[in-house]
């Protein structure tokens, strides 16, 4: 399939831009015609991060002339292992900002847009419907069928990546010339069923495999040239070194982009759409969630507790709470983990952040533990209110 290209072409290029181009303009896909045409557009990248990274930096380079970047995060020490886009200065800066300097750096021809904001249901039809293409580089799922959403209501193409430890996938969603992410993935996976990077972990170099293909596809988009990854999604195992791409038709029972749309409009909550967490595990957790801080108060006092982490052995080896002991979260959905538990101990959970602990809690308040807590915020809290020199990550 071959679409024409999004983007009506500049009227010239300067001198400087001509030199700068060179290797593009002797393609003669590309060209004149092409590089011009990379000149008028404008894309937005949500999120300056793992895939956010290279796609700025290649889009940059490649002389988009506007570039959007939002992200409302601030550089953190465990980014610079794949965000490479920030380096070592950058830690404790706006990601936005700290992104905007390098783009700089690489081409001061490309005007930058800073959004130094959240997406939200408030802003991202505003923010969207100043951009031609959109670059897709959420990591969670409630904003990333916002961005779907928006784009497939405004009409607009985006191209979208995600990543996990060596696994990554990308496509490119255009509801007018083939499926959105709705007709790929339905329904959001059940809460705490899909771990996040921050959860699970990914290869730093896995973004630019995946932030390069995306890259590639917006250029591809906007210059109207070679057969765009519409309909089909591109599925990357680095650790097979295999690529491998599927065909991904529009639903015609699609809820947005379908025959009978019934989603017409932004949802109001696409937090609660994809759900934190299990109904369970948030009634669970209803008055039985300690903060990291009382947790230190019990400790010190000496009160009869069982510290149990939910963790995974990996993440237990990089920080640990003192004294807990280590029950992975798959022992409690298996049962198993509940004879480990003292039947004459207050019982309290945590994991990294707290939604897994709050997914144990249910099960251990089911089997009869009904005294039993979960610590909000997780081992993440620990280091940040009782000891911030322990290592986060
Ligand atoms: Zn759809």
């Amino acid at each position: 399939m071959s679409l024409p290209p999004l983007v009506e072409p500049a009227d010239e290029l300067t001198v400087d831009e001509v030199r700068r181009y060179s290797r593009h303009l002797i393609i003669p896909d590309v060209g004149m015609a092409g590089q011009k045409r990379l000149k008028n557009a404008k894309v937005l990248c949500v999120g300056a991060g793992g895939l956010g990274s290279p796609a700025l930096m290649y889009l940059a380079a490649a002389g988009v002339g506007t570039l959007g970047i939002i992200d409302f995060d601030v550089v953190d020490e465990s980014n610079l292992q794949r965000q490479i886009i920030h380096g070592q200065s950058d830690v404790g800066r706006l990601k936005a900002e700290s992104a905007a300097a390098s783009v700089r750096e690489i081409n001061p021809l490309v005007e930058v847009v800073i959004h130094n904001t959240a997406l939200t249901t408030e802003n991202v039809m505003e923010i969207f419907s100043g951009y031609d293409l959109i670059v897709d580089g959420t990591d969670n799922f409630a904003t990333r069928y916002m961005v779907n959403d928006a784009a497939v209501l405004l009409g607009k193409p985006y191209v979208w990546g995600s990543i996990y430890r060596f696994d990554g996938q990308a496509s490119v969603f255009w509801a007018e010339h083939g499926p959105c992410y709705r007709c790929l993935y339905p329904e959001p996976p059940p809460p705490g069923m899909v771990p996040s990077c921050a959860e699970g972990g990914v290869l730093g170099v896995l973004c630019a495999s995946i932030g390069s293909i995306q890259v590639n596809e917006a250029i591809k988009l906007l210059t109207g040239i070679g057969d765009p990854l519409v309909g089909r999604l591109m599925i990357y195992d680095a650790l097979e070194m295999k690529y491998r791409d599927v065909k991904v038709r529009k639903d015609p029972e699609c809820v947005l982009c379908g025959k009978n749309p019934t989603v017409t409009e932004l949802l109001e909550d696409y937090e609660a759409f994809c759900g934190a967490i299990s109904d369970e595990a948030a009634e669970a957790a209803s008055g039985s969630t300690i903060t990291a801080l009382e947790l230190k108060g019990m400790m010190d006092r000496g009160e009869n507790i069982f510290v149990v982490d939910v963790r995974e052995p990996n993440e237990y080896e990089i920080v640990s709470i003192p004294g807990a002991t280590l029950i992975p979260k798959g022992e409690f959905l298996n049962g198993s983990a509940l004879e480990k538990l003292p039947q004459d101990k207050k019982i309290v959970l945590h994991c990294k952040s707290g939604a897994r602990s709050a997914e144990a809690l249910a099960v251990v308040k089911s089997a009869g533990f009904s005294d039993a807590v979960h610590v909000g915020g997780g081992v993440l809290s620990w280091v940040k209110t009782v000891d911030p020199s322990l290592p986060s990550y």
